[in-house]
């Protein structure tokens, strides 16, 4: 008899929960799912453990379990909680918790001191093996989420077509961006029209004070030209857009035209986060400098019909609470006079001379010579670009445009959900903590 109420109970919390259009079916169809072993309330109710059939132990703070209640009152439809914090506990404490099944864990919480004396709700038990912050399962995910640094040279490559007609091409593409940094698309039809085709596949154009898509030609004197990108001479490694408070994510340069008879004009590449990392390994304290002093980007034109103004200070270089390099921002060339307090202006000139030089200096790790057809998409939150100097004979024309990071990033998350399984995107340089 209490055998089968149990169950009919455990089939309506679970369907309950699925009803509500919980997002577990999305996000957390490739998890996998654990027996739970044993569960124990411990410390007064402070903290629960949960041991699986794996051996792993897993501990949640009273209020960590309570703001993530999945009854019907406090996540009635998706994935957004309504949970009132003014009327819990501080010192919430877990009066109950049982296993109904390998799928759910009831909880039930007291608070004393506030409006909220009982509340009794479900968990599901793959979301808590999912979100568990053991030491353990942090390390796990930090890995899964660390760039890595590869020793192949060679540029990645995909046909335009492929990326355009077919979802496991354009997977392909997200995947090499997230991981590589770097991918070469080739055979694009010249137009404009044709290249966004292709970049729609992933996300809208990110606008810039530039326009919604750039060119990339010689001006016709080099006097006129607003920026060094539209002369012929060589750019040192740089990032694009860096004045921006996000600054593009996924940079695309599509190649028209490259007369055969130009000497030069080849773009290289470096890893920002290599060299960050790099840096970090053998000068800590000139790092450290970097991630703490802020410089400030700025671009100023009151030349153009719609002045620009843009300014923002912060570090070149963001580390998160676990001290792993989550982004770079390197352009030398938009650096405004540093303004921080007198006890930091030598302590940033002694660092910012060192990585200055450990970039300028770092061995390209990728090169190419864009030919008419190609189009060169690379994530420009991660690597720095720069182009030689090319000859006066001959065309050179490139069109471009930028998309998001956040963006880009969802994508890749999504793909990684619907045809890769449910592994994790590695970072993508973005201000992300994780
Ligand atoms: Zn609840």
């Amino acid at each position: 008899m209490s055998e089968k109420m149990s169950s009919s109970a455990t089939a309506s919390h679970l369907e309950d929960i699925k009803k509500r259009g919980f997002y577990l079916d999305d996000v957390y169809r490739h998890v996998k799912s654990f027996a739970v072993k044993d569960v124990q309330v411990v410390e007064d109710g402070k903290h629960l453990h949960i041991e699986w059939e794996d051996g792993h132990v897993s501990r949640f703070y009273s209020m960590w379990l309570r703001h993530n209640c999945h009854c019907g009152v406090c996540l009635p439809h998706t994935n957004y909680a309504l949970i009132d914090f003014t009327k819990l506990d501080a010192n919430i404490k877990i009066s109950s918790a049982k296993k109904e099944s390998d799928e759910v864990i009831v909880v039930t919480w007291t608070g004393e001191n506030s409006e909220e004396k009982h509340h009794e709700g479900p968990l599901l038990t793959r979301f808590l093996r999912h979100h568990c912050y053991s030491d353990a399962a942090e390390r796990t995910r930090s890995k899964q989420r660390a760039m890595t640094f590869h020793e192949d040279k060679t540029i990645p490559t995909l046909e335009y077509d492929s990326v355009v007609n077919s979802d496991e091409a354009l997977y392909k593409w997200l995947v090499t961006l997230s991981e590589r940094g770097i991918c070469l698309i080739k055979n694009a039809p010249p137009s404009l029209e044709d290249m966004l085709k292709a970049t729609r596949r992933i996300a809208d154009v990110q606008p810039t004070i530039y326009g919604t898509t750039f060119e990339v030609e010689s001006a016709p004197s080099e006097v006129e030209a607003s920026n060094p990108a539209y002369t012929r001479i060589g750019l040192e490694y740089h990032q694009d857009q860096i004045h921006y408070e996000s600054p593009p994510g996924i940079e695309v340069l599509h190649c028209v035209k490259f007369d055969e008879c130009i000497k030069g004009g080849e773009n290289f590449f470096v890893d920002m986060h290599e060299v960050a990392a790099k840096f970090k390994a053998e000068e800590p304290e000139d790092f450290y400098a970097l991630t703490r002093i802020p410089s400030i980007a700025d671009t100023v034109n009151y030349k153009r019909e719609n002045p620009v103004h843009i300014r923002i200070q912060r570090p070149l270089i963001t580390v998160n609470h676990k001290d792993e390099i989550v982004n770079v921002l390197w352009r030398p060339m938009l650096m405004a006079p540093l303004q921080v307090p007198e006890k930091d202006v030598q302590a940033f000139y002694k660092a910012y001379k060192k990585f200055y030089t450990l970039v300028t200096t770092y061995k390209s790790i990728y090169k190419h010579r864009l030919r008419p057809g190609d189009m060169l998409s690379f994530n420009n939150r991660r690597l720095s670009h720069g182009r030689k100097p090319y000859s006066e004979n001959g065309h050179r024309l490139l069109q471009g445009c930028y998309m998001n990071i956040s963006e880009f990033q969802s994508k890749v998350e999504a793909f990684h959900n619907k045809i890769g399984g449910g592994r994790f995107a590695v970072r993508s340089g973005a201000i992300d903590w994780q």
